[in-house]
C-alpha cells in the first residue's frame, strides 16, 4: 500500500522515499513509491506532475492501494528524491476547493450538484436544475465570494462509517471503512479524495463565466485563484483594445456601438436605392446589346447575388438567353423568360465538367462556380457562342 502524502498534507511538495516496485508495461513504465504526494486522477480531479531523481512524471494513477507513476524512464536509484509541479497542483487545488464552496452554496439554494468537470481552461459543474435565472447566478456568485472572505478553515480526515453517519454529509459515501471527509468550518462536509487549499480565503475568487442547458439540468462555467486573475486580465486587455479602437471610454462601448449600427442600417438603404438606379442603367444597357437572342456580359466585382438580381430584372423585360459572369466570384449565371429553347440546368450539367466547374438549376435559371478565372471564362465564351 502506498502511503498518499497528499491526505495529511496538501501543500507538501518534496519528499524522499523508497522504490517498491518498477514495472514495464505495453503503454510505458511505471514506479511504485512506499510514500507519494503525487495525486492520482480521481474524484474530478486531474493527476499531479513532476520529477523523480529528475525523471519527468508523466501521468500517476491509482490502482487499488497502490499509486502508479508513469515515468519518461525507469530510475536506477532505490531512493528517489520527488517534487510535484506545484503550480499545476495549486491551480487544481484551488478550482477543485472553489468546486466545493460552490456547490454547497448551489445547494444552499436548493440544487444538488450532479457532476465536476476540472478542464485544462475551464472548470464545469451540472447541477440539478432546470434552469437558473441570471439574478440567481449572480446571488450565488456573490454568496460564494462572501465565504471566500469569511476564510473558513478547511481540513481533511479519515473518519469510520459510524462516525461519518453522524455527519451531516452532502451525498453517502462510496467508501466504507475509511471515509475520508473534506470539511469546510461551517459551509459543509463532503466525501472527498481530493486535494485541497487549507482555508477558503486561498480560493481566491469564484467566478461564475456562464450556464448552458444540458439534458434536464444547468451547467455552470466557472474559474478560481489565478485563473479568474487570468480570465479578468483577458478580458481587461479586450475591452481595452475595443474602447481605443472605438475611441471612447469602457462605460460608452454600448452607446457607440447603437449609434454605428444605426448609421450602417442607414448606408444599406442608401447602397439599395444606389444599386437599383445603377441596375435599371445596366439593365437598358444589356438590353440595347441584344443579339441573336441572346445577352451576354462579365463584370468584374459583382457579388452572385446582384448578378441574380440583374438576371431577374431582364428576364422579365426580355425572352432571351442571358448570361452573366462575375470575376470576383468565379461564377456564371444563365437565365431566361421560359421561352428560350434551352433548358439552363440541363445545358450546365451537359458541358459544365469539360470547364471544371459545378453548378445545376431549373430550366430558367442555373448558376455554376469555377476553380479559376480561366475555367470560368472558358466556358462563358463556349455558352456565348452555342447560345447565339
Ligand atoms: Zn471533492
Amino acid at each position: 500500500m502506498t502511503i498518499r502524502l497528499y491526505f495529511d498534507d496538501a501543500y507538501l511538495t518534496h519528499w524522499t522515499t523508497r522504490v517498491k516496485d518498477k514495472l514495464e508495461r505495453e503503454d510505458g513504465l511505471y514506479v511504485v513509491l512506499e510514500e507519494s504526494a503525487f495525486y492520482p486522477h480521481g474524484g474530478g480531479q486531474p493527476n499531479d506532475t513532476g520529477r523523480m531523481n529528475g525523471i519527468p512524471v508523466l501521468d500517476v494513477i491509482s490502482e487499488g492501494d497502490e499509486v502508479l507513476h508513469k515515468v519518461e524512464r525507469l530510475p536506477d536509484e532505490d531512493e528517489v528524491r520527488c517534487n510535484i509541479d506545484w503550480d499545476r497542483r495549486f491551480d487544481h487545488m484551488q478550482q477543485h476547493s472553489g468546486q466545493h464552496l460552490l456547490s454547497a452554496v448551489c445547494l444552499k439554494h436548493g440544487a444538488m450538484t450532479l457532476s465536476f468537470h476540472l478542464g485544462e481552461d475551464y472548470c464545469t459543474i451540472d447541477v440539478d436544475w432546470t434552469d437558473l435565472p441570471a439574478e440567481q447566478l449572480a446571488a450565488i456568485e456573490l454568496e460564494a465570494n462572501r465565504h471566500i472572505y469569511m476564510n473558513h478553515k478547511i481540513s481533511g480526515y479519515f473518519v469510520t462509517e459510524a462516525e461519518a453517519s453522524r455527519l451531516p454529509l452532502v451525498k453517502p459515501p462510496k467508501a466504507v471503512d475509511r471515509i475520508r471527509i473534506v470539511e469546510m468550518e461551517g459551509v459543509e462536509y463532503n466525501g472527498c479524495g481530493g486535494t485541497h487549499v487549507a482555508a477558503t480565503g486561498a480560493i481566491g475568487m469564484v467566478k461564475l463565466l456562464k450556464t448552458e442547458k444540458q439534458k434536464g439540468h444547468v451547467r455552470i462555467f466557472f474559474k478560481c485563484g489565478y485563473r479568474a486573475l487570468q480570465e479578468f486580465q483577458e478580458q481587461q486587455q479586450v475591452l481595452g483594445a475595443v474602447t481605443v479602437r472605438l475611441k471612447t471610454s469602457r462605460d460608452g462601448i454600448l452607446e457607440r456601438l447603437d449609434k454605428w449600427e444605426d448609421e450602417q442600417k442607414q448606408r444599406q438603404t442608401e447602397l439599395d436605392v444606389l444599386k437599383e438606379a445603377l441596375d435599371e442603367i445596366t439593365v437598358g444597357q444589356l438590353l440595347a446589346e441584344q443579339e441573336g437572342g441572346r445577352i451576354a456580359r462579365i463584370f468584374a466585382d459583382k457579388p452572385l447575388k446582384d448578378l441574380q438580381n440583374l438576371a431577374q430584372k431582364l428576364t422579365g423585360q426580355c425572352d432571351a438567353a442571358v448570361l452573366l459572369a462575375t470575376e470576383a466570384e468565379l461564377k456564371v449565371v444563365l437565365a431566361h423568360s421560359g421561352r428560350h429553347p434551352v433548358a439552363c440546368g440541363a445545358f450546365f450539367k451537359e458541358h459544365l465538367a469539360a470547364y471544371g466547374g459545378k453548378g445545376g438549376g431549373s430550366d430558367k435559371l442555373a448558376q455554376a462556380g469555377f476553380g479559376s478565372w480561366d475555367e470560368a471564362h472558358a466556358f462563358y465564351e463556349f455558352a456565348k457562342h452555342a447560345l447565339s
